[in-house]
Order: structure tokens, then sequence, then C-alpha cells
């Protein structure tokens, strides 16, 4: 591994750049809201690119006539970075929330079941932390915190 610093809103950016075409096609919208002032997280962009694509993939997936993502990025304190991502899909009955994570639970029929594994494990692998809730059916919440890097 060779992390870096990289600005967590610019990988962000990126990310939902590369889903702006089929966001349209779908009719959904992306609302970003970056406030936070101490952004810059150790990482290898790539694979925090990795995180942010699973979970806007998951939220697509739960909204098949469209709706709204919404991402917001605070600073805890000056140490940490809150990311939220919230969807306003199908949402997931607890009885499901409960697996997901393991390795291959999936409620897709083509689905591998290992995007929120690999999400959480990248996360993990930065020091930081993921928590996802429901209030099913209304929606999605992913929270994920990053500790911010200071030289
Ligand atoms: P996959 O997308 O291949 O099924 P994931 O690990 O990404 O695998 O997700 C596992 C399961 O968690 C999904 O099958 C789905 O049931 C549920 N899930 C994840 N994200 C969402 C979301 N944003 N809205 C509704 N359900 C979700
Ligand atoms: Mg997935």
């Amino acid at each position: 591994l060779n992390p870096k610093a990289h600005s967590i809103t610019e990988v962000i950016n990126e990310v939902i750049l590369l889903f702006e075409s089929e966001a349209n096609f779908k009719g959904v919208s992306i609302i970003k809201n970056c406030k936070a002032t101490h952004d810059v997280v150790l990482c290898e962009a790539n694979q925090m690119k990795q995180v942010f694509i699973n979970l806007l993939k998951n939220a697509f997936e739960a909204m098949p006539t469209g709706g709204t993502i919404q991402f917001d990025c605070i600073n805890l304190n000056k140490n940490e970075v809150l990311i939220v991502i919230k969807d306003n899909g199908i949402g997931i009955p607890s009885e499901v929330l409960k697996k997901i994570g393991t390795p291959f639970f999936t409620t897709k029929e083509n689905g591998t079941g290992l995007g929120l594994m690999i999400t959480e494990r990248i996360i993990e692998q930065h020091k930081g932390s993921v928590k996802i809730s429901s209030n099913h059916p209304r929606g999605t919440c992913v929270e994920i915190t990053l500790p911010v890097y200071s030289d």
C-alpha cells in the first residue's frame, strides 16, 4: 500500500462525475453538501474511490424509479471527518440489515454480496468506521468516519 494525502471532497467529486450520466438517465439527483474544512485523508485514492462507487451503486440499485442521493461531508472535530450518504430508495428491512456486509450475502438476483464487505474492509484499513442504518422502507443511510491527516 502506498497511501498519500488526498482531499476526500475531491475523491467524492470524482466519483460523482463517473455517475453523472447514469444519474441523468435514471432520474437520480445527487446532492452534495461538503462543508468539511479539514478533509485531507491519508489513503490510496483508488481504494477510496471504490468505497464510494460501491455505495453509489447500491443507492442506484435501491431506486429503480429514480430518487435522491445526498452526500454530506462534515468535520466532527479537526481530526475526524464524517461522510454521510443517504438515499431515499427501498431501504433495508431489519432482518436483512443484520446480514449485510457478510461475504456473498445479497438480496439481488445478480448481486455478488461483496460490495459492502469490501467497503468496510477498506475503511477499516484506513482506521475509520462504517455505520449503516435504514428507516425501512424510507431509504438507507451510510455513515463513514475517517481520521484527518495533518503533517
Ligand atoms: P450486492 O449489491 O452485490 O447485493 P452489497 O454488499 O453491495 O452486495 O450489498 C448487500 C445487500 O445490502 C444488498 O443486496 C441489499 O440487500 C442491501 N443494500 C446495500 N445497500 C443498500 C441500499 N442503499 N438500499 C437498500 N439496500 C441496500
Ligand atoms: Mg452492491
